[in-house]
């Protein structure tokens, strides 16, 4: 079974070290994700390629207990929706990235946690293949205690 990424130029893939693929504005150094085609700051438009660090703080969060509207979702529905955790992870220096988080309870999430990026599956496509997304995971798993 072939893992297929959910779509092209969000992250470095196939890749045991995926980084997120972001742009970087040329004229004023503002970083985004995803890619844009010119700045949001000064709009200008030479953007060039720039590959995320892979840690960051977890900044806010939230659980999306029930399937997004589609489009542009494409996930799982009905029965087959699993909860999932939302958030953003501000990347240091760089920018605040909103994603998925491998951890849906957010009981265990804590402001400024470190999370590091992950390749995560997300569904089948009808070729059989698994489809992956990206996703934040809690530096050293979610286990409370014993410190970080
Ligand atoms: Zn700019």
């Amino acid at each position: 079974m072939a893992r297929v990424p959910v779509a092209d130029a969000l992250f470095t893939w196939p890749s045991d070290d995926p980084q997120l693929i972001g742009s970087r504005c040329t004229s004023c150094g503002i970083v985004t994700f995803p890619v844009q085609e010119s700045c949001p700051r000064c709009a200008f438009t030479d953007m060039e390629e720039h590959l995320l660090p892979r840690r960051g703080r977890l900044w806010a969060w939230t659980t999306q207990s029930f399937p997004p509207p589609s489009p542009p979702y494409g996930g799982p529905t009905g029965d087959a929706f699993v909860p999932y955790g939302i958030g953003y992870v501000e990347l240091p220096g760089e920018v605040k990235v909103e994603s998925r988080l491998t951890e849906a309870d957010p009981a265990v999430l804590r402001d400024g946690m470190e999370m590091e990026l992950a390749i995560v599956p997300f569904r089948t496509d009808d070729e059989g293949n698994e489809v992956v997304t990206f996703a934040f995971a809690p530096v050293g798993g979610a286990a409370s205690g014993g410190g970080a």
